[in-house]
């Protein structure tokens, strides 16, 4: 077969159906059974506009993968006001359902699946054990079976026991995502004890403390949502605070969900001899809110179109071939990703009243810096903008309302954050130069302050 895919999440259920569509013979090993993929969380949102960009139909509105849309959201400062309301809209989903549509889109073009077999080894040619030539799966009842294939495409999540357990020289790194490279979210389904309405239409997010009040689906009224970086009990503190200084309507939690999702920089290289990482498991998560299903899309999509172009060419799967793909990527979204994942130490120093002075003036906090960051996962700031933020903050520091301290901090983060993102835009073409990039980008990433 050309391709074999390690795990049926949303990245390597796209990469399997894309890849079935342009006519090749696609394998898809998956450990769970087929009723239970995705079942590790229950909602999930994707922005609206990427179905269209990825060339996936939305879902029926009547569908039970659909729990509603979130046409406008609104973003408030620390203290609950200056709201911004927020143009972008959202589908919220359930992930099983969706899951079952990609399955059957990729049915539809040929895939064939594995379900309740789970990865155990690589197969290496014989001669120098240096090239993957598929991989063995165990199946429940403890039958292994061999895969052989052109490309292997580890998919399986954060876990990540394919690329962990690569020959350390294989070409791509094999680190662990540790805790302390998480995002932590917690979602209370709860009810309202009283009769109320929404704190907002649509979603109602705090940025300050990373949370959101949302519909929820059937047989709960909301979601109360807190995301965190570095372990579950930091975001219970900040949850505290939140609602110390928030007043949420009464409720009663029915029930909990918490998740965690790669928060560190990626693997400098997604490819080696006939293998490719992706999603959750090349770290492709969105730096300013840890969603990953989109993020991990795009390196599929690149990687799709060449590999199709490389197949259609008889051309061999090795190193050299799939270069683009990561130059493709790490130039674009990598480079974008890698100077917001750099600024967010800084920016998590803000203090409440540093954040509340920003909102009430309409800087880095407007309803367009959030339209853009989500759209385009940047600020996009031209020079009379530039000016103003100036102005601001050093009318800030003049007023007291902004310290010199994180003033500091922010301009010393944005330096080397704007330095990672120029260097990762000049990823090598060629993996002849990688060793020397790789250099410079680890001595970058050593200058990006830790988060505490
Ligand atoms: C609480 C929470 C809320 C989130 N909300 C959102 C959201 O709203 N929007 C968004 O975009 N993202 C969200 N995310 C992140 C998103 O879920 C992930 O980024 C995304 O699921 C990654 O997809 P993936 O295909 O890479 O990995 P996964 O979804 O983890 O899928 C990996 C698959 O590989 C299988 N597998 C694992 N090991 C093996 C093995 N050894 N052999 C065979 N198969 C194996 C697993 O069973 C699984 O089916 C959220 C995450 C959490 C925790």
């Amino acid at each position: 077969m050309d391709i074999l895919v390690i795990g049926a999440g949303p990245a390597g259920l796209f990469f399997a159906w894309k890849m079935a569509a342009r006519g090749f013979s696609v394998h898809v090993m998956e450990r769970d059974a087929y009723e239970k993929i995705g079942h590790r969380l229950d909602s999930f949102h994707i922005d609206s506009e990427k179905f269209a960009e990825f060339g996936v139909p939305p879902p029926e509105a009547d569908s039970k993968e659909l729990i509603t849309i979130f046409e406008t959201g609104v973003n408030k400062s620390p203290y609950g006001h200056h709201p911004k309301s927020v143009h972008y809209p959202f589908h919220v989903m359930r992930l099983t359902p969706f899951l079952h549509r990609l399955v059957d889109y990729c049915k539809e073009q040929g895939v064939t699946f594995s379900f309740e077999t789970a990865f155990s080894e690589f197969i290496f040619e014989a001669k120098d054990e240096k090239n993957i030539i598929g991989a063995v799966g165990v199946d429940k009842s403890g039958k292994s079976s061999k895969f052989h294939s052109k490309l292997v495409v580890d998919s399986t999540g954060m876990t990540s026991p394919i690329r962990t357990t690569l020959p350390p020289d294989y070409g791509i790194e094999t680190f662990q995502i540790s805790p302390k490279e998480q995002f932590y979210v917690i979602l209370r389904y709860v009810n309202w004890l009283e009769p109320t309405e929404m704190p907002g239409k649509g979603n109602t997010g705090w940025t300050f403390y990373k949370t959101w009040v949302a519909p929820a689906p059937e047989g709960t009224d909301a979601i109360i949502g807190i995301g965190q970086p570095l372990s579950y009990d930091k975001g219970e503190k900040i949850f505290v605070d939140f609602e110390d200084t928030i007043a949420l309507p009464k409720y009663e939690v029915i029930r909990i969900e918490r998740g965690s999702t790669p928060y560190r920089r990626p693997p400098y290289s997604f490819v080696s001899n006939s293998f490719l990482v992706l999603g959750d498991s090349a770290c492709l998560t969105k730096p300013f809110s840890g969603e990953g299903i989109t993020a991990g899309w795009t390196l599929a999509k690149i990687a799709c179109e060449h590999i199709a172009h490389l197949l259609k060419e008889n051309k061999p799967l090795d190193t050299s071939n799939l270069w683009a793909i990561n130059t493709l990527y790490n130039r674009s979204q990598g480079a974008k990703f890698a100077e917001m994942l750099a600024q967010i130490p800084a920016a998590a120093n803000t203090t409440k009243k540093e954040m509340e002075y920003l909102f009430k003036h309409d800087v880095i906090f407007s309803a367009a810096d959030f339209e853009g960051m989500n759209r385009n996962y940047e600020l996009l700031i031209p020079f009379g903008k530039l000016l103003r933020i100036v102005g601001v903050l050093l009318w800030g520091l003049v007023s007291g309302n902004y310290s010199w301290k994180n003033f500091k901090g922010l301009i010393g983060s944005l330096g080397i954050a704007g330095k990672l993102r120029k260097h990762y835009e000049a990823y090598p073409e060629h993996p002849t130069e990688f060793s020397t990039w790789t250099e410079t980008a680890s001595t970058l990433w050593d200058d990006v302050p830790k988060m505490q």
